[in-house]
């Protein structure tokens, strides 16, 4: 009983109010404290969030910060520029199509329609609403989608011999992910990734064919990808670099 008491005692915070004010910080600064050893920051879009450990005096933790404080500000800057880049389908607008850059175009006519040009990328229709805008934007992705991902994705399940795993080849547009392989052997895509460059499309294809030999990130997975997805390092650097500004 005592020896729990001390051990409680021992792990209960110091009096914290959870937040840490620091000059010079672009967001609030929120502390939590838990078991872990180290200390850690994360830039999240509204705040700025330091991870403790239990007993760690607080004069530790701001002067981390104060260390940290350019790494702190240049990250918030990049997450602002990222969330202005989003795909906008507005006249006028910049999208990165195939690793080009487009000027969005909306055009009255009277059938719904999408055509891409040496600079531009047309949106016509009868109704350009934002909503309608939107949805023939879909439709367009969504059928470059079912006719390449499908074929693609069977043929390399085929050629790795895993074919017979491969149940099922599904589209959603999901928050944050490109695609999914679930352990039932169905393969999920987000069709946003049609406007990813032809190499980056192939690259997401293999790794998510490639969790039907292994359900992990492990060595032996980055081996599959490798032989199948020699430059699999450059389209991973290139989602990294430049995936949101295909999100909306
Ligand atoms: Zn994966």
């Amino acid at each position: 009983m005592l020896k729990f008491m001390l051990k409680q005692r021992l792990n209960s915070p110091p009096s914290d109010d959870g937040t840490l004010t620091v000059d010079g910080l672009p967001l609030p600064c929120h502390l939590v404290r838990s078991r872990r050893k180290s200390l850690a920051v994360h830039v999240r879009h509204d705040r700025i969030e330091v991870r403790a450990p239990l007993r760690i005096a607080r004069r530790d933790i701001l002067q981390f910060l104060s260390r940290h404080q350019a790494w702190v500000c240049r990250k918030h800057q990049e997450k602002v520029q990222r969330a202005a880049e989003h795909l906008s389908l507005t006249d006028g607008s910049e999208i990165l199509y195939k690793a080009r850059t487009l000027t969005v175009r909306l055009r009255a006519a009277p059938r719904s329609a999408v055509a891409v040009s040496t600079r531009e990328l047309i949106i016509s229709g009868p109704d350009l609403s934002p909503d309608k805008v939107t949805a023939i934007f879909k439709g367009w992705l969504q059928e470059q989608a079912k006719a390449w991902l499908p074929a693609r994705t069977r043929a390399l399940a085929d050629h790795l011999g895993v074919g017979t795993k491969l149940k099922d080849v599904v589209f959603r547009k999901t928050k944050s992910k490109w695609g999914h392989c679930t352990a039932q052997g169905r393969i999920q895509y987000n069709w946003l990734i049609m406007l990813a460059p032809d190499g980056v499309i192939d690259y997401m294809i293999c790794h998510e064919v490639c969790h039907l030999l292994h359900m992990n990130h492990s060595p032996v997975y980055w081996q599959a990808v490798a032989s199948v997805c020699p430059d699999y390092k450059r389209y991973v650097g290139w989602l990294k670099q430049h995936e949101h500004r295909l999100w909306f």
